[in-house]
């Protein structure tokens, strides 16, 4: 008898049939005698109903507000589970994230879950019910509700799959797996028995969809995580920490896992600021302060006593991050800000790479013969990524999955 725990998506759960189909589901896991908690999103695109609706009300809604809002879209979505659950006789019980223990810090939007208190779940669970838990938020000490960031409920999943100890934690959703690239961008794009928790984090935070802090926390707590298709029974892919089982070790290493692309993506160059040291924190700090996320930054080589900056941040955020840096870049000496919103990320991902050798040189000959220009460049031990123009994204992608053999199996 297993403890798991199962997230749901929107998707899965966008009509009264659809939330039926999950319960019966749920319904086969227990009746085979395991327990579950099931971690749910809100329906459909609910969230993004909930924001605009926001937004005709008052156009910077307060974030505290906002948070208790968007939080009903998790309730309405875990109260109708249960009760379909409780129409096909399995005894469920609903529980908010506040309810089930999820304390978080106070950022409000981007909240940080700080500890699982699991209590209330594992009484539930010894009298013998399903627990269905509201996803994507929680509650500070001051008792007020948060929300954990866009597509958190996947981090809620595998925060409460570790709160328990549960065997693992399974991820259903529209996709029936992780694949070696986007299906939609690359045809021949195959679905990965496993990965590593390492290139999934790189995968999910380069553009793979699923929220990198839930595998953050996989990892950090040795939980594995199972990503399949809510629609249709099939193995899909185990995330987990084991080096692979069932390939050649030699030829895996060798290899690279896959390719993510993130079309949200924009740049800014900040023309001529003064070498010196503390430029930097000058210009970054009042960013993070407005919670800007900056991503790729290169600084070219100082010429002359001043230099170029250039760095990307989501499309979404380009105009509050263009209004800070105007503000702060006059005190750094610039001779400009150029900034362009038509970019995306193209990476290629895999543990071979710190061992091999030759696959930034082989991931841009197959770009150069495609004629795909570079904007800018940065790697991780286990990951090259490239910043191209959108329009080239596809084929970008398609070049590299041919140039890596991706499609080829045993990867
Ligand atoms: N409902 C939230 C969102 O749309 C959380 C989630 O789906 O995981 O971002
Ligand atoms: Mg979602």
């Amino acid at each position: 008898m297993a403890l798991v725990v199962q997230k749901y998506g929107g998707t899965s759960l966008a009509n009264a049939n659809k939330i039926h189909a999950v319960a019966e589901r749920i319904a086969r896991a227990v009746g085979s005698g395991d327990r579950v908690v099931a971690v749910v999103s809100a329906m459909g695109s609910t969230t993004d109903d909930l924001i605009a609706l926001a937004k005709r009300v008052n156009d910077r809604p307060s974030p505290r507000e906002l948070d208790l809002l968007l939080s009903t879209g998790e309730l309405v979505s875990s109260t109708l589970l249960a009760m379909a659950l409780g129409s096909i006789g399995v005894k469920a019980v609903s529980l908010s994230g506040a309810q089930a223990g999820i304390r978080t810090n106070a950022s409000h939007g981007q909240a940080k879950i700080a500890d699982v208190e699991p209590h209330r779940i594992c009484y539930e669970l010894d009298r013998g019910r399903t627990v269905v838990v509201a996803g994507f938020q929680g509650i500070t000490d001051e008792m007020d509700v948060t929300t954990l960031g866009r597509g958190a409920s996947d981090t809620t999943a595998v925060a409460v799959a570790a709160g328990l100890q549960a065997q693992r934690c399974e991820v259903y959703t529209d996709v029936d797996g992780i694949y070696t690239a986007d299906p939609r961008l690359v045809p021949d794009a195959r679905k990965l028995d496993e990965i590593s928790f390492e290139e999934m984090l790189e995968m999910a935070s380069y553009g793979a969809k699923m929220a990198p802090r839930s595998i953050e926390l996989g990892m950090v707590y040795g939980i594995p995580i199972v990503v399949a298709s809510s629609f249709v029974e099939a193995p899909g892919t185990l995330i987990h920490s084991g080096a692979c089982m069932n390939t050649n070790v030699t030829e895996m290493r060798n290899r690279v896992s896959g390719i993510a692309t993130d079309v949200d993506v924009a740049k800014i160059t900040v023309l001529g600021v003064m070498d010196r040291p503390g430029v930097s924190a000058a210009l970054f700090e009042p960013l993070a302060a407005a919670d800007v996320s900056v991503d790729v930054i290169v600084q070219n080589a100082g010429e002359g006593g001043a230099t170029d900056l250039t760095f990307t941040v989501k499309k979404s955020d380009l105009s509050k991050a263009l209004d800070v840096v105007n503000k702060t870049s006059k005190q750094i000496g610039n001779r400009g800000v150029v900034s362009d919103d038509n970019l995306a990320k193209i990476s290629i991902v895999g543990t071979g790479m710190r061992e091999g050798s030759g696959y930034a040189s082989r991931m841009f000959r197959a770009l150069a013969d495609r004629g795909i220009n570079i904007e800018m460049i940065t790697t991780s031990e286990i990951r090259i990524t490239c910043i191209v123009h959108r329009a080239r994204v596809a084929e970008a992608a398609q070049a590299l999955h041919a140039s890596f053999e991706l499609e080829k199996p045993g990867g």
